[in-house]
């Protein structure tokens, strides 16, 4: 029989497991009972449609066999098996699973780091075994194969004697060293305490011959051994079992094997409806975004059971988009196990699920942000934009769901503030929520016109995201307060008194506030005097809907030549020195004006953010003031 050679990617695979220096090489066992459970799914998939491929689904498990005298471990299950073709396809290569293009990107990784993060499969037998034989009868053929390797050489495939429809692998274990002692997994123990600890929600029986000693009949104290045929795993998913008796220890295992996280879930959520529809969810919330969750790859979902049976992978009606971070399960013995993804998308019931799921989460989050706010801001560090994105999109029809969910930096000493803590803690006399946006806290921290306004003792938001400003204009108030850009024209913090000194002053200068804004050649819409800048002379601030960072934003959105401009308003502070300097200049030397408004006009950008048009021109202008 002719040797055939792996292909490449399955060769590297496998010289990193016969090669491994992963200290759980145990998990072996795990990845064999997987493939054997997913097996028998697809048998008993395939049963509903043709009942002559079923058994009894009672008659489904899996065997586990160990043989001291052979070194050998057997793993056998009455699942689907495999074809000639199959067995050449599904073990010759790795073509679909997700490791290898993994491991290509990052060919430095150690091998430690794949088979944490991912589950590899098949070909971890060879951690432990220097021999592999696969004896498999699909239930679409009527022969049996065999199929061999000892590892890098190759394997073979040829027919063979194996009566029952589904597979056999049997693991030739390697010879004890000074530091490997493989003859362990020999013993039946350690076989029972590696089912439990990785196996066993395993739907199906996985059972072994166990010798246990028991007391004879009729006798005080003689003792005898016996063989038992025991099932090692308890089988009830772990989704059906109280919550009182999940370990957080077990809860991480069945998420980072299932959702291929090396963490653990940020957070676990339970529930579980008895009414017009009933189903169970278990729901995790990860720490870290997937590495292509911000892509247009990444695509969202829960597994969906029918009685503890998978019938889709990923049903995105489930979640809706704001929660895509979302994995987990829900299984409800309602749907029946042959429907079609049409029908399901239509499924009223399926929307009933959706909906208190949505609630659910939200209620947990907010919990969460109460009672654990610290793990809450990480939470929101992560996937934070997600939920902004939410309370955006569609315009604004889910921002009600969303809008307590939100945080945002703040003037105040903590981190982040939520709409809710903001409001509930505003001064007297304070009638709007005031932010300002910027780059980054610090810089925003530096506008002017939030100094005037922390100043007055009044709490300003700091945003740092894009869509920020947006999300603000979306939810349009809190509270029945509105939003306030503290950058903008029309910001009211005065008081009368202060207000009408201003208007006076407004009014004296006005020939020469026209005169400052001609000198700008159509760069601001006004020119005006104010006072509530403090100490900083210049600022900028906008008049109408679009802000300057909302320019800036909508300009850098693709195809939107004719973005519309923030009306600009160039503000001088008639408390400090230049405007004496700017009032009598007016009168002796009007062209030294027209030079001084374009120099004020830059400084003022400068302290906003914007872009200097023309630095060249500023430097000589300030050279020759100088
Ligand atoms: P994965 O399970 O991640 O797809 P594996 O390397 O474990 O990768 O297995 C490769 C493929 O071999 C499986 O997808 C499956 O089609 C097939 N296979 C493995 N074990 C069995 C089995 N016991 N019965 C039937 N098919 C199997």
């Amino acid at each position: 029989m002719a040797k055939k050679q792996f292909k490449t990617e399955s060769k590297k695979m496998l010289d990193m497991m016969i090669n491994s220096i992963y200290t759980h090489k145990e998990i072996f066992l795990r990845e064999l009972i997987s493939n054997a459970s997913d097996a028998i799914d697809k048998r008993y998939f395939l049963s509903l449609t043709n009942p002559d491929a079923g058994l009894k689904k009672s008659d489904y498990a899996i065997i586990l066999k160990t043989d001291k005298e052979n070194r050998t471990i057997t793993v056998r299950d009455n699942g689907c098996g495999m074809t000639e073709d199959e067995l050449e396809k599904n073990l010759g290569t790795i073509a679909k699973s997700g490791s290898f293009d993994f491991k290509h990107d990052n060919e430095k990784t150690k091998d430690v780091d794949i088979i944490g993060q991912f589950g590899v499969g098949f070909y971890s037998a060879f951690m432990v075994g220097d021999k592999i034989t696969v004896k498999s009868r699909s239930v679409n053929g009527d022969k049996a194969f065999v199929w061999e390797s000892t590892g890098a050489d190759g394997y073979s495939v040829s027919e063979c004697d194996f009566e029952t429809v589904g597979s056999e692998i049997t693991i030739h274990l390697k010879e004890d060293t000074e530091s490997e002692k493989y003859s362990e997994f020999l013993e039946a123990f350690r076989i029972e305490e590696l089912v439990k600890k990785y196996s066993d929600y395993i739907r199906y029986p996985i059972k072994m011959d166990v010798e246990t000693s028991r007391k004879k009949e009729g006798t005080e104290n003689e003792y005898e051994t016996v063989v038992e045929n025991k099932t090692l795993n308890s089988m009830v998913p772990i989704w059906h079992r109280p919550q009182s008796k999940v370990s957080d220890e077990e809860y991480k295992n069945f998420y980072c094997e299932k959702f291929f996280d090396y963490q653990s879930p940020a957070k676990v959520i339970r529930t579980k409806s008895e009414g017009t529809v009933s189903y169970e969810a278990l729901l995790f919330i990860p720490q870290k975004a997937p590495f292509d969750y911000y892509t247009k790859n990444f695509e969202k979902g829960l597994q969906l059971y029918s009685n503890g049976v998978m019938i889709m992978e990923k049903c995105p009606d489930l979640l809706p988009d704001y929660f895509s971070f979302v994995k987990g399960l829900v299984d409800s013995e309602d749907f029946t196990l042959n429907i079609s993804r049409e029908t399901l998308q239509h499924d009223h019931q399926l929307k009933i699920i959706a909906k208190n799921i949505t609630k659910k989460i939200k209620n947990e989050l907010e919990k969460m942000m109460e009672k654990d706010r610290e793990n809450y801001e990480k939470f929101f560090d992560e996937f934070g934009i997600q939920l902004k994105y939410g309370v955006y999109a569609d315009y604004g029809k889910d921002k009600d769901v969303l809008k307590d969910l939100l945080l945002f930096h703040t003037s105040a000493e903590d981190n982040y503030v939520s709409l809710k803590t903001y409001t509930e803690r505003m001064k007297d006399g304070q009638k709007d929520i005031y932010y300002a946006c910027g780059e980054t806290t610090d810089k925003i921290d530096m506008l002017p016109q939030v100094g005037a306004v922390k100043a007055k003792g009044f709490e300003v938001l700091y945003l740092t995201d894009d869509i920020d400003e947006f999300v603000l204009m979306t939810l349009m108030n809190y509270a029945d307060k509105k939003f306030t850009n503290v950058c903008a024209d029309n910001l009211d913090i005065s008081t009368e008194e202060e207000k009408n000194a201003l208007k006076e002053e407004n009014e004296k200068s006005e020939e020469l506030l026209k005169f400052m804004k001609d000198s700008l050649d159509g760069a601001v819409t006004s020119v005006k005097f104010t006072n509530t800048l403090g100490s900083h002379p210049v600022c900028l601030s906008t008049e109408g809907g679009i802000s300057t960072e909302m320019e800036k934003v909508l300009s850098k959105m693709p195809g939107n030549g004719f973005a519309p401009k923030a009306e600009i308003v160039l503000e001088i502070n008639m408390e400090h020195s230049i405007a004496n300097t700017l009032k009598s200049l007016y009168e002796s030397d009007k062209d030294k004006i027209k030079e001084y408004s374009k120099i004020l006009y830059t400084m003022a950008r400068l302290i906003s953010g914007l872009p200097v048009e023309n630095p060249t021109e500023l430097s000589n202008m300030v050279c020759n003031l100088m």
